[in-house]
C-alpha cells in the first residue's frame, strides 16, 4: 500500500476478557490476507515493567519474542495468527512508560519543566505506538489496549488515542469490542451495557468508528441498527461476534461480518482483493475433521489454569491438524502425582509432556512421569524444566546420581546435574535478566532432533537461568542420553535424547513459542506422530477435546 501507515485500535468495554486479542488478531490476518503488511501491539496498563515477575496465576503464560522480551499472551496469538514475529515494540506496559520518562527526566531531557501524564505520558504512549509505524514497513499498526474503558489505569492510553487521532485524522480507526448480555428469563440480549461503554468512551473523547459485539446468541433484526442509533456508527459498522467453536474460526467469522471491509472503507482504502484465507481454510478442515486422536497426558502445576500452557496447548493442536488428528489432552497436576498412582494417573498416554516451570513446588511429580515415560517407552517432550527434569530423572534412577539435582532446587546439591549458567551468578535483580530470546542450537547427525527439524542448526527462544552441567556430559553420554543440540559457541546444552527409547525428547529452549496455524513446530509434529502410533494402551479418562478459550 502506498501512502502512510493506518493506526487501529482495539479498545474494550464493559468487561474484561472478551478477546480483544483475537479479535485484533483475526483483523489483521483478514488484512494480511488482503496482501497488506500488519503488525499488532498490546498495551498493558499495569506497572510492571513487563510481564516477566508475574506469576502465571496472575497473568497466566509469559510469552517470549525473538528479541528476548517477556510479553503479554496475547503476543503469541498475533505470532499464531500472522505467522510472523513480534518483538519488544509489540509489547508496552504502564511500567514500561513511567519508568522511561523518569530515566528521561533524571537525564534532564525535560528542560526544567514539571513532568505531568499529559503531555509527557501521553507523549510517550504516543511514540511507542508509533515507533512500530515508523518503521516503514507497516500498511497497519492495529493496537490493542488491555484493561477495559473506565478504568483508572486505562485513561492515559485513551487520551493518548484522542491526540493521535486528532492529529492523523483519515489514517486513525477506533475499534470498541463490548458484549451484549443475555438476559434468559426474557430471552434477550441487551444493548445498554454497551451504550454506556460509548458514552465512557465518548466522556473521554475518542468516539468509536467500529463496534464489535460479543454475543452467546445471533443479533435478531433491528438489534444493529438500535446499536447505531444510540452510538453514532453506522449499522454496517456494528460487527456480531458469536461465540466460536474454536478461536482459529474468527477470522472466517468477522470476514462474514464484513470487519476488514467496514475498516478498510473507513479508512478510505478502495481496490484491495478479498482476503484470500485458502491456507488458513485448510487448516481448518484438517483441524475439524481429523481421521484419528491422540492421548497426550500435560504434566505441569499450574493445570487449573489453562493460560499458563497457552502456547503448548496451541502448539499441541496445530500439530494435531498437521496430523490429522485430534490431541486430547489430559492435564495432570505434577503436585498430585505420586509413584502410587503414577499408572492411574498416566496410563493410557500415548505421549507425555513435561512443563517449563519455576522452584520446588511439584517437581517430584515432573520426575515421576519422566521415569513412567522412559521404562514405559511412551513418546515424551520436556520443556526447559521439563528438560532439566528429565535429567534430573535419569541421573538418580540410571546412572546411580542418588542426589543428582538442579541448584534451584537445592543449592548444596551433591550431584548438581543442572546448575546455575555462570553468566547468572551474579544477577540481583528478577526482571528481566534471565537467559532470554533466541540463540542457535547446532543439530547432531544422527539424532531425533536433526532428524525432524531437517536442519543442522536451528534457533529458539529461551527463558531460564539454570542448564544443563557439562561436567557430567560424558557420563550422560555413556549412560544413554545424548546431547543432540548444543549452542555452537557456548556448549550450553540445548536437547537431550534417549538412545534407547522410541521417542524421549527434552529442550532447554520453548519451542511453543514458534508454533504458528501456517507453520507447526517440527517438533511438536513429531511429538504427535510418534505419540499417535504409540500403542493403545489402558484409557486414562482423558477428557475430551479442550474447547478453545476465546
Ligand atoms: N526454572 C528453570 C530455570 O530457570 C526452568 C525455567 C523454565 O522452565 N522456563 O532454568
Amino acid at each position: 500500500m502506498t501512502g502512510s501507515t493506518k493506526y487501529i485500535f482495539v479498545t474494550g468495554g464493559v468487561t474484561s476478557s472478551l478477546g480483544k486479542g483475537i479479535i485484533s488478531a483475526s483483523l489483521a490476518k483478514l488484512l494480511q490476507a488482503r496482501g497488506f503488511t500488519v503488525t499488532i501491539q498490546k498495551l498493558d496498563p499495569y506497572i510492571n515493567v513487563d510481564p516477566g515477575t508475574l506469576n502465571p496465576y496472575e497473568h497466566g503464560e509469559c510469552f517470549v519474542t525473538d528479541d528476548g522480551a517477556e510479553t503479554d499472551l496475547d503476543l503469541g496469538h498475533y505470532e499464531r495468527f500472522l505467522d510472523i514475529p513480534t518483538s519488544q515494540a509489540n509489547n508496552v506496559t504502564t511500567g514500561r512508560i513511567y519508568q522511561n520518562v523518569i530515566r528521561k527526566e533524571r537525564e534532564g531531557a525535560y528542560l526544567g519543566k514539571t513532568v505531568q501524564v499529559i503531555p509527557h505520558i501521553t507523549d510517550e504512549i504516543k511514540r511507542h505506538i508509533q515507533a512500530l509505524g515508523r518503521k516503514g514497513i507497516y500498511d497497519f499498526v492495529i493496537t490493542e489496549v488491555g484493561g477495559t474503558v473506565g478504568d483508572i489505569e486505562s485513561l492515559p492510553y485513551v487520551e493518548a488515542i484522542r491526540q493521535l487521532r486528532w492529529e492523523k485524522g483519515r489514517d486513525c480507526l477506533v475499534i470498541h469490542l463490548t458484549l451484549l448480555p443475555f438476559l434468559g428469563t426474557t430471552g434477550e440480549l441487551k444493548t445498554k451495557p454497551t451504550q454506556h461503554s460509548v458514552k465512557e468512551l465518548l466522556s473521554l473523547g475518542v468516539q468509536p468508528d467500529v463496534l464489535v459485539c460479543r454475543t452467546e446468541h445471533a443479533m435478531g433484526p433491528g438489534l444493529k441498527d438500535k446499536i447505531a442509533l444510540f452510538c453514532n456508527v453506522d449499522a454496517k459498522a456494528v460487527v456480531e461476534s458469536r461465540d466460536a467453536e474454536t478461536i482459529y474460526d474468527v477470522p472466517l467469522l468477522m470476514q462474514e461480518e464484513g470487519l476488514d471491509e467496514v475498516v478498510l472503507e473507513k479508512l478510505g482504502i478502495q481496490g484491495s482483493p478479498v482476503a484470500d484465507l485458502d491456507q488458513w481454510k485448510d487448516f481448518l478442515r484438517r483441524y475439524k475433521n481429523p481421521e484419528g486422536e491422540v492421548r497426550i497426558c500435560l504434566v505441569g502445576k499450574y493445570v487449573e489454569l489453562k493460560d499458563a500452557y497457552k502456547s503448548i496447548k496451541e502448539a499441541l493442536e496445530h500439530a494435531g491438524a498437521e496430523n490429522e488428528t485430534r490431541v486430547q489432552i489430559k492435564w495432570v497436576h505434577s503436585e498430585k502425582l505420586t509413584p502410587r498412582n503414577v499408572q492411574k494417573q498416566l496410563g493410557g498416554a500415548q505421549g507425555i509432556l513435561v512443563a517449563p516451570g519455576f522452584g520446588h513446588r511439584g517437581i517430584d511429580g515432573k520426575i515421576e512421569a519422566i521415569h513412567f515415560a522412559r521404562e514405559q517407552g511412551i513418546p515424551f517432550l520436556g520443556i526447559c524444566l521439563g528438560m532439566q527434569c528429565a535429567v534430573i530423572e535419569f541421573g538418580r534412577n540410571v546412572l546411580g546420581l542418588s542426589a543428582a539435582n538442579s541448584t534451584e532446587m537445592d543449592a548444596d546439591a551433591k550431584d548438581p546435574v543442572i546448575d546455575i549458567m555462570e553468566a547468572q551468578k551474579s544477577v540481583v535483580d528478577k526482571g528481566g535478566t534471565m537467559r532470554l530470546g533466541a540463540y542457535p542450537c547446532a543439530l547432531t547427525e544422527g539424532s531425533i532432533a536433526r532428524r525432524v527439524y531437517g536442519r543442522k542448526q536451528v534457533n529458539e527462544r529461551h527463558r531460564h537461568r539454570y542448564e544443563f552441567n557439562n561436567a557430567y556430559l560424558e557420563r550422560y553420554h555413556q549412560g544413554g542420553m545424548v546431547a543432540s543440540g548444543v549452542n555452537p559457541k557456548s556448549k550450553l546444552v540445548e536437547i537431550v535424547e534417549l538412545k534407547d527409547h522410541p521417542w524421549f525428547v527434552g529442550v532447554q529452549f520453548h519451542p511453543e513459542y514458534r508454533s504458528t496455524v501456517a507453520s507447526p513446530h517440527p517438533l511438536f509434529v513429531a511429538f504427535v506422530k510418534a505419540a499417535s502410533s504409540h500403542g493403545t494402551g489402558v484409557q486414562a479418562g482423558i477428557e475430551g477435546k479442550v474447547k478453545a478459550e476465546n
